[in-house]
């Protein structure tokens, strides 16, 4: 598939041409900025080739215009779709969207949100319908992938009326940190889904997120790109008391005070320059306010990169992107010296010598550290190219429907466990079989017990695994006292400890979890639907009370799987289901 990405601001225009088939290639990308006069500042960059040269358009309309008879100078026509990158999609857009008529007016919605940035992203798309209105435009959101985040690390305490109004943390350069943990993973050689990553994009705009298995949990930007790191221009972190005080003893109004925290703050406002290159050389003249700025840039960022290690109860890879990301050695040092308590061990040559070259993704830890540390460019106009060519993928016909099971809490237990509760040599005895084939309701049951409360007779499900893993509702994890990551079955690092109790003793364990809404699939059913193991679906849960979507649904294709979909207590609870229901695998045509 061949996709022209756009990202549209309110004095510049960057694109890039992508073929998306199997390998990603980038064949054309640039960038008009500095309009003025009927003309403006061009950079192209073609077959790794850079070239810069003024050329005759003046503004965000003319740009546009330009960019087929660039690409037919390129010999480059056939394209199949548009991606344009929105800068905030709020809490409607948690992944990509055809934008046809009906999505622009939610985009637009959206406006208050992000005044500065969506209406020049929505100018871009209106006029590539004008140059392009054959072709189907597809908007990747900056905010969708922060769209996962739990409730805890979203909300702010503030008063009800302003969380209805809409008051919460978003995070932004979704993009981009999606980007840059799929490539890490790459590089680690293991799926997302199974690493704890710290990514931090530090250009013009900076934010540190914490993608935990594959999601992104927090992020250091909140409700607007100001909440965080110190950036070149904005504040990042500041009480926000200082609105009071600056109005009471400078008499400075709410607009004066926000566009200093946007635009005259940061590095700016510390050092007279945005630019990290000036406070680094200014620095190393002897420039004291430069010295100051900087060390306030790498506490800020070592702060949050702790603080997201404890989130995530410890990380696998820490990662570094954006201008200052990939360039700055010293920066990279600097946030690094000090994290060694938490297996963080920088490499002094490695760090000197990046290379980022052909996609390039160099490892700067020293041997025996217990994290990654890694490089890498980030390319959010590839990864805008992914996902619109993902969003328009040939969709699925028919309608597939599959039982809908409830999955009361339960525990699943290894030998030396059940010997543990029940007594030495004790084993499972089954009492009625389930529909998984081979697995069964043992008789035996034991209370689970937290620092709140206990849930007693608790089912043991057989047989025996090689972990223990207790499985029980969100409702079930606040009877109980702890936080449980919701997972899938097996999934079981870093998981919390929780006391079990049986007739013969007790014992403490990891492995709770609240089990992920999941389907069984054999591997027929798979192919008939056109699904892949762990693939993420949506279903509809039809035929009972109050009916109900569900997205997320992960697929677990297994070769005896008896076809069924797996859902708790809260969740049936919700969609008012008691026993079972059917559910219909909801496909996009
Ligand atoms: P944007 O967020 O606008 O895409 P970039 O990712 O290009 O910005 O990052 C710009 C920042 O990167 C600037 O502060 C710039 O000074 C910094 N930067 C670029 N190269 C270097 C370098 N060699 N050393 C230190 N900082 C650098």
């Amino acid at each position: 598939m061949r996709i022209l990405v756009f990202n549209a601001g309110s004095s510049s225009l960057k694109f890039g041409l992508y073929d998306i088939a199997g390998t990603e290639t980038l064949r054309v990308k640039g960038g008009f900025d500095r309009f003025h006069d009927g003309s403006c500042d061009l950079k192209l960059t073609v077959d790794g080739a850079h070239h810069r040269l003024r050329a005759p358009h003046g503004d965000l309309a003319a740009a546009i215009a330009a960019v087929p008879g660039i690409l037919a100078a390129q010999g480059i026509d056939g394209i199949n779709a548009i991606g344009h990158r929105i800068a905030h999609g709020g809490a409607l857009f948690d992944k990509p969207a055809v934008l046809d008529t009906s999505t622009l007016a939610r985009v637009e919605q959206l406006t208050p949100l992000a005044p500065l940035h969506n209406p020049a992203n929505l100018a871009g798309v209106a006029l590539a319908r004008q140059v392009w209105p054959d072709l189907p435009q597809v908007g990747v959101f900056d905010t969708s992938f922060h769209l996962s985040a739990p409730e805890f690390s979203t909300t702010y305490a503030v008063p009800q009326a302003w969380r209805d109004a809409g008051l919460r943390r978003f995070g932004f350069h979704g993009t981009s940190h999606k980007y840059v943990g799929l490539r890490a993973a790459e590089v680690i050689g293991q799926p997302l889904d199974r690493l704890q990553i710290v990514s931090c994009h530090l250009g013009n705009g900076a934010s540190v997120c914490a993608i935990n298995r594959g999601r992104s949990m927090d992020s250091s930007m909140g409700l607007t790109p100001l909440e965080g790191l110190v950036m070149g221009t904005r504040s990042g972190d500041v009480d926000p008391g200082a609105f009071g005080f600056l109005s009471r003893r400078l008499g400075l109004t709410i607009e004066e005070i926000e566009s200093a925290l946007y635009t005259d703050s940061g590095l700016k406002a510390l050092t007279g320059s945005p630019d990290m290159r000036d406070a680094e050389d200014r620095a190393a003249q002897g420039d004291t306010a430069a010295q100051l700025a900087i060390e306030i840039y790498a506490y800020r960022a070592r702060k949050y990169i702790g603080a997201y290690a404890a989130a995530m109860g410890g990380i696998d890879a820490l990662v570094f992107t954006g201008g200052i990301g990939e360039n700055s050695a010293s920066m990279r040092r600097r946030i690094c010296d000090g994290l060694e308590f938490m297996g963080v061990t920088l490499d002094i040559d490695r760090n000197q010598r990046v290379d980022l070259a052909d996609r390039a993704a160099p490892e700067l830890q020293s041997w025996g550290s217990r994290v990654r540390v890694i490089v890498t460019e980030t390319q959010e106009q590839l990864q805008i190219a992914r996902e619109t060519a993902t969003a328009l993928a040939v969709m699925r016909p028919a309608r597939l429907v599959l039982p809908v099971a409830v999955s009361a809490r339960h525990v699943h237990l290894c030998q030396e466990h059940v010997e543990a509760l029940f007594g030495p040599g004790a084993t499972l005895t089954p009492e009625f079989p389930l529909r998984q084939p081979g697995n069964f309701a043992a008789h035996q049951k034991v209370t689970i017990e937290g620092p709140k409360g206990a849930l007693h007779q608790v089912r043991i499900l057989g047989p025996t695994r090689s972990r223990t893993q207790i499985e029980v509702s969100r409702t079930d994890t606040f009877a109980l006292g702890v936080e449980a990551p919701v997972r899938l079955s097996g999934d079981l690092d870093a998981t919390p400890k929780i006391r079990l109790k049986g007739p013969a003793g007790s014992i403490e364990t990891d492995g709770l979890i609240i089990a992920a809404r999941h389907i069984h699939m054999h591997p027929d059913d798979a192919e008939r639907w056109g699904v892949a193991d762990r693939e993420e679906v949506e279903v509809r849960v039809t035929g009972t009370g109050r009916g109900m979507t569900f997205s997320g649904v992960i697929v677990r294709v297994q070769p005896t799987a008896f076809t069924e979909m797996h859902i708790d207590t809260d969740e049936a609870n919700a969609a008012g289901i008691s026993g079972g229901a059917e559910g219909a695998l909801i496909t996009a045509d």
